[in-house]
């Protein structure tokens, strides 16, 4: 198969990068192993999109797409068919249920990507490709360096599986969003107190001492934001395994508490779960930039800025034990609106392959921040803006103009001189 771009990966980065660049005019294919679109955002039942990126991206006209109002939780099932008809609309070809399973080089240059599925091996080979696996699953397959876990001990954020509650009485307003989020459940009970004393107790998993209860557009409802398992490598699929039956005997146990505990709670039940463990992180592929702690916290901005004004707080969920790693017990600090340049996006050893969403090239604790679907939805178009340009001027990674590529987003919206 002979494609101008190919992207790998279909959730919220990659989607980004196929809308952009198949409206840029290119032929564009994308390649997803599960079987539909939308990554963590289907797949994983992750919602609401967070972070702020400045104004005119993809980002907004997806939200648009699958939300009812900006910031609330998606509808999950109206997220796999506006998606779909997004891509389909835009002329993007999608590949479903086909995994990225190896490259050939010539140099620097990736010539041809190889994919496994059901109609066997298909080989897919163009100008640019982009990594938006999540995992740099491509990056690797290409021989680019790449970083994984904290400094130190090297382990990741624990992983998660997210649930929908149903049978939520109608007038309990009981929301909790965050670890600050303290409740007075109206009987001199505090919701954070509970849910802390009841880890101690056993009443929770072992980790779980906050359930994150998230309002979704059903006043009966809840997105549930809890079960967590540590010291996972998710990329290992024996441990997959292991989290996976974990983390499914967790969701009951956490259900049993807000029965018992939760006015208002005593009738829910389960509606629906993520049909894949959800990773906050794994490998981070090293670019010609490392965006850093301080870089976001001074909000830096960059000669070859593609997203502009990212703003989500350093949200690292403990990889070894519950709670949040840094500042534990108040609300994690917030950067400035930062950027994101173009160097941070280009892996090394690779001339013509892009990184988009959470791989690209970040430390551990700014990784946190910028790994929200908003920002990786801006990432994702800047990189369907980037193969465009490239294509156009016969260009590398190294070479390409990047006022070229900012100028094509601000022609197509985005206020990257805001
Ligand atoms: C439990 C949890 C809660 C979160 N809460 C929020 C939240 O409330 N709001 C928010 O904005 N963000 C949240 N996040 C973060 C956010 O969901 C992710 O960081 C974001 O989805 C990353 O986008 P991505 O496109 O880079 O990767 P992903 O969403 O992981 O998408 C990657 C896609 O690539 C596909 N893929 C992977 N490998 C291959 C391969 N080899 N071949 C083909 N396809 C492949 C995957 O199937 C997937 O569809 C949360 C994450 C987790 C895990």
């Amino acid at each position: 198969m002979k494609y101008d771009v190919v992207i790998a990966g279909a959730g919220p980065a990659g989607i980004g990068a196929a809308l952009e660049a198949a409206r840029s005019g290119l032929k564009t294919a994308l390649i997803e192993r599960y079987g539909c679109v939308g990554g963590n955002l289907t797949q994983g039942y992750v919602g609401p999109l967070l972070g702020r990126v400045c104004e005119g991206t993809v980002a907004d006209e997806i939200e648009d797409a699958i939300c009812a109002k900006r910031g609330s939780v998606p509808d999950f099932e109206n997220a796999k068919i506006a998606l779909t008809d997004l891509l389909d609309k835009a002329g993007v070809d999608v590949y479903l249920q086909t995994s990225v399973i190896g490259a050939d080089k010539s140099g620097e240059k990736l010539d041809v990507v190889h994919t496994a599925g059901k109609f066997g091996n298909i080989s897919f080979s163009a100008e640019v490709f982009i990594d938006a696996t999540g995992d740099g699953d491509l990056a690797v397959q290409c021989g680019c360096p790449y970083e994984m876990g904290r400094e130190g001990d090297g382990l990741v954020q624990p992983v998660t599986l997210m649930f929908v509650i149903e049978g939520v009485d109608p007038d309990q307003p009981l929301l909790c969003r965050h670890e600050e989020d303290y409740t007075d459940l109206g009987d001199g009970r505090e919701y954070l107190d509970l849910c802390h004393k009841a880890c101690r107790t056993g009443e929770l998993p072992e980790n779980v001492n906050i359930v994150r209860l998230y309002a979704t557009d059903v006043k009966t409802e809840r997105m549930v934001n809890a079960t967590q398992e540590n010291r996972i490598d998710p990329l290992n699929p024996a441990d997959v395994f292991k989290a996976e039956a974990s983390l499914r005997r967790q969701i009951g146990k956490i259900m049993d508490f807000l029965k018992n505990n939760i006015p208002g709670f005593s009738d829910i039940r389960i509606k629906g779960s993520a049909s894949t463990l959800g990773v906050r992180e794994s490998r981070r592929v090293l670019g010609r930039y490392q965006l850093t702690e301080e870089d976001l916290m001074e909000g830096r901005t960059y000669s070859d800025s593609v997203v502009h004004k990212a703003k989500f707080c350093l949200d690292i969920h403990n990889p070894s034990g519950a709670g949040q790693s840094v500042h534990a017990e108040k609300r994690p600090a917030t950067p400035k609106p930062y950027d994101i340049p173009f160097s941070a996006m280009c892996p090394i050893g690779c001339s013509n392959l892009i990184t988009a969403g959470r791989c690209i090239s970040g430390a551990h604790v700014a990784h946190s921040s910028y790994r929200v679907m908003r920002i990786c939805m801006a990432m994702g178009q800047a990189a369907g803006a980037a193969a465009a340009v490239m294509l156009k001027t016969e260009t590398a990674t190294d070479t390409v103009d990047v006022n070229l590529i900012r100028r094509h987003l601000m022609d197509r919206g985005v206020k990257l001189d805001d």
